[in-house]
């Protein structure tokens, strides 16, 4: 039995409303519905959404989904470390970086999975116990001490003591009682496309990675078997406003079509079936609070850390369950919220940092920031660097 399957419900009949019914979404709805609080989240995409992108969750992110109880769920989906093969322009192969480096350097408490296994994990733990409403979004807001009602766009008022925007990087609830996103969004000046696979890029052998990294840019391309595969990208932008108006198709070719290996095969996929990309450049959301009364932001939308600190997830997980902790320990609302703030705000303002430090490692801004980044991984292989780099990732995630 998991920890949070022991925890004794604390809160009966309480009300939350959910906006947003990704990672951060879930997991707290998932937290708030075991503590017996009656949830029900908003969800403005007209179902469930599907594969999406490759992430990661190790250390605090493997903890927090183990103490959320979801690690059981989660193995099966597992797609495990593999090899990459670091390659030329043209695709020819420059050199390996062997999976069991990166298992090494991780260690054994990680899980590789799509974005959508670990939404599905968090859905199924909460599935005929919360109420959703998809196809759904937040229209007005509008709060007392003793309450907060929020009026969704079919008209439907919801009374509740507490509103959650986990409504990611463009957050609605974040506009409606935070102000306008230009006020909280950083622009970090790069884009970001990454999508499933359909069909298996035969440039690529299964059961490993081709990555490309170039000045301002880095190609990847995953064969990992049927419905296991996938592609990534990233790249500086001087105008994320003009790609985005582009689109993923037409912007991603305009980036990396001229490269070879398996790169030209995922942006052919990725114009058949451009709804499954997650396609938008690249934010960082900067706020001095989380919370206002009896409204608070979790997730991308309060704190968004970007891809490149690759800890989102974890966040999301760790915010959500510290969330359930706060709530426990303090009934009065705007203290639990203020507690937990003081609590996730350090790991929040280090990740974020190590985000912007990260972007050289996928877009270096130059040939020979290119040729030291591949030094540095020809050189993990050694095992005695081995043991630094393990050391270093240690560090980062204590
Ligand atoms: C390519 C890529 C790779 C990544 N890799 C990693 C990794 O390796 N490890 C890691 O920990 N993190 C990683 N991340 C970050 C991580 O995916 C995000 O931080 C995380 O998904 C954020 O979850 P969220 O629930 O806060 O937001 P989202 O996933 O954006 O979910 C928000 C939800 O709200 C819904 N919504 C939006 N607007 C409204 C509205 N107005 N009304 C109602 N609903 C709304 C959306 O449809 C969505 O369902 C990666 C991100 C990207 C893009």
């Amino acid at each position: 039995m998991s920890d949070l399957e022991n925890r004794t419900p604390s809160h009966p009949g309480r009300r939350a409303v959910i906006v947003g019914a990704g990672i951060a979404g879930m997991a707290t709805a998932l937290r708030l519905h075991r503590q017996g609080w009656d949830v029900v989240v908003v969800e403005r995409a007209p179902s469930r959404r599907s594969s999406g992108y490759l992430l990661n969750l190790h250390g605090p992110g493997f903890s927090a989904a183990e103490r959320l109880g979801l690690v059981p769920a989660l193995t099966p989906r597992d797609i495990g470390f593999f090899t990459s093969i670091l390659v030329h322009a043209d695709g020819r192969e420059k050199f390996r970086l062997p999976a069991a480096v990166t298992e090494a350097a991780v260690g054994s408490r990680a899980l590789s999975l799509f974005r959508g296994d670990l939404e599905s994990a968090l859905y199924d733990a909460v599935a005929g116990q919360v109420d959703f409403h998809f196809g759904t979004t937040v229209q007005a807001v509008a709060q007392t001490p003793a309450d907060v009602v929020v009026t969704l766009s079919d008209g439907t008022p919801l009374q509740a003591e507490l509103l959650v925007g986990a409504d990611g990087v463009h957050s609605r609830v974040r506009e409606l009682v935070f102000g306008s996103e230009s006020d909280h969004l950083v622009d970090l000046g790069h884009m970001v496309g990454a999508f499933p696979l359909e069909t298996l890029p035969e440039q690529v052998p299964e059961g490993f990675g081709s990555t490309f990294i170039g000045p301002g840019r880095t190609a990847a391309v995953m064969n990992l078997g049927p419905e296991r595969s996938s592609a990534f990208f990233a790249y500086r932008c001087t105008d994320p406003g003009g790609d985005l108006a582009l689109g993923a198709a037409p912007a991603l070719t305009q980036a990396f079509g001229d490269l070879g290996g398996g790169v030209a095969d995922a942006l052919r996929q990725l114009e058949t079936s451009s709804d499954t990309a997650y396609f938008d450049s690249v934010g960082q959301v900067v706020m001095d609070h989380w919370s206002q009364g009896r409204v608070v932001l979790l997730g991308d939308a309060a704190w968004c850390v970007t891809v490149f600190a690759g800890y989102g997830a974890a966040l999301a997980l760790d915010g959500a369950d510290r969330l359930g902790t706060a709530l426990t320990e303090h009934d009065h609302i705007p203290t639990a919220l203020a507690t937990w703030e003081t609590s996730l705000r350090p790991e929040v303002r280090k990740r974020q940092a190590l985000a912007r430090k990260g972007i050289s490692r996928f877009a270096p801004p130059s040939r020979a920031h290119v040729w030291v980044g591949e030094q540095m991984l020809r050189a993990i292989q050694l095992p005695g660097i081995r043991t630094l780099v393990q050391r270093a990732i240690a560090r980062a995630n204590n």
